[in-house]
């Protein structure tokens, strides 16, 4: 088939080309993401491979099958970026790669709660200045702190596995319970119920309509004073809003996010020599409790090549049956059944 990849950096374009060694597919490489007015590149492809923060909206479906484009496959576990209804009104098969390594999520939550906590970042700059004074520095011991995981999927039962081992109390909250959590000893409350017990809450449930800013103001107010908030998950789960005003109040004590609800404009490109135009974003940027990655969480060799191979896989079950292996329908109402 011929593929249009979307939003592609050198790495996306190594591990794909390395997923199809034979050449079976013709993939043709665009650094542009796909939107509207974009989706005329994917002219002459039977498929476009798309990324997060690509817009597959109605506007760009509609001009993909006018190009008789088939096949959206999606490079990404998450689908919100989507507009399913109108894919299958236009006869549009949506795939996406359910899970590539939540372990790759789940560890880099764990190293920016740790980071957070222990002050690495800001200890990281001061000893590089000969400043090797402590205040400031001050953390928790992580053992035997209530920890509040919300979505407990595959990547927040890959967290709790590895907060279960640093001696944390695991609470989680999420619309199915999973027996692997509960096994880990983790109990299930409603989300105001955790928000008002926990140390730390960490986020790992999709961004849809029933999530979208599920950290708002009036969930925050519940919160214990000085708790420690984490996601990993999508930035519009949180009302980034609320949350600064939390931050300068002191209901929260600290932040860190892989994830905003604006990163569309910002995140994967080198704006180093631009002025930032997000003032909510600056505004992050300026608070000492506030951690912030460009959605790195994913970026792990072992996550990129599972990636590749699925996409990969996915393109070719399309080409050889007209399904493909991880295909996204409007009926996905709850997630897949954890593997
Ligand atoms: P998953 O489908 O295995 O788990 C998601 C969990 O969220 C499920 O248990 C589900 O029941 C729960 N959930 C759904 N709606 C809920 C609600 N209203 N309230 C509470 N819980 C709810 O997904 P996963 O593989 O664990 O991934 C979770 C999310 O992580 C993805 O949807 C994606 O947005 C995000 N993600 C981020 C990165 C990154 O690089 N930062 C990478 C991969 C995935």
């Amino acid at each position: 088939m011929i593929v249009a990849v979307f939003s592609t950096k050198p790495y996306d374009r190594h591990f794909l080309a390395a997923a199809d060694p034979d050449r079976r597919h013709r993939l043709i490489w665009f650094d542009a993401r796909l939107s509207a007015e974009t989706a005329m590149l994917a002219a002459g492809a039977d498929a476009v491979c798309a990324f997060v923060n690509d817009v597959l909206d109605r506007a760009t479906l509609e001009a993909l099958a006018a190009h008789r484009v088939r096949l959206v496959a999606l490079r990404s576990a998450g689908f919100n970026n989507v507009d399913l209804a109108t894919a299958a009104a236009l006869g549009l098969t949506v795939c996406r790669v359910p899970a590539y390594s939540p372990q790759a999520i789940a560890e880099h939550t764990v190293a920016l709660l740790l980071a957070l906590n222990r002050k690495i970042h800001r200890a990281y700059n001061r000893v590089r200045e000969g400043n090797f004074a402590l205040d400031g520095l001050l953390g928790f011991d992580l053992a035997g702190k209530k920890v509040g995981i919300v979505g407990t999927g595959r990547i927040g039962e890959a967290v709790a596995r590895i907060l279960a081992g640093f001696g944390c109390r695991l609470l989680a909250h999420d619309i199915a319970e999973n027996p692997a959590c509960v096994a880990l000893g983790a109990h299930y409350v409603p989300r105001e119920d955790l928000f008002a017990a926990c140390d730390v809450v960490t986020l790992h449930c999709p961004l849809t309509p029933d999530t979208w800013h599920f950290v708002n103001s009036a969930l925050l107010e519940r919160a214990k004073r000085g708790l420690m908030l984490i996601n990993t998950s999508r930035g519009g789960v949180i009302d980034t809003r609320a949350v600064i005003r939390a931050l300068k109040d002191g209901t929260l004590g600290s932040l860190a996010l892989d994830v905003y609800e604006e990163e569309a404009d910002l995140f994967f490109e080198n704006l180093s020599d631009q002025v930032l135009r997000d003032d909510v974003f600056a505004r992050l940027l300026t608070f000492p409790n506030v951690l912030i990655t460009g959605h790195q969480a994913f970026f792990t060799r072992e996550a990129l090549s599972e990636i590749a191979a699925t996409t990969l896989a996915n393109i070719t079950a399309f080409e050889d049956t007209g399904r493909p292996i991880h295909g996204v329908s409007t009926d996905v109402v709850a997630p897949p059944p954890a593997e």
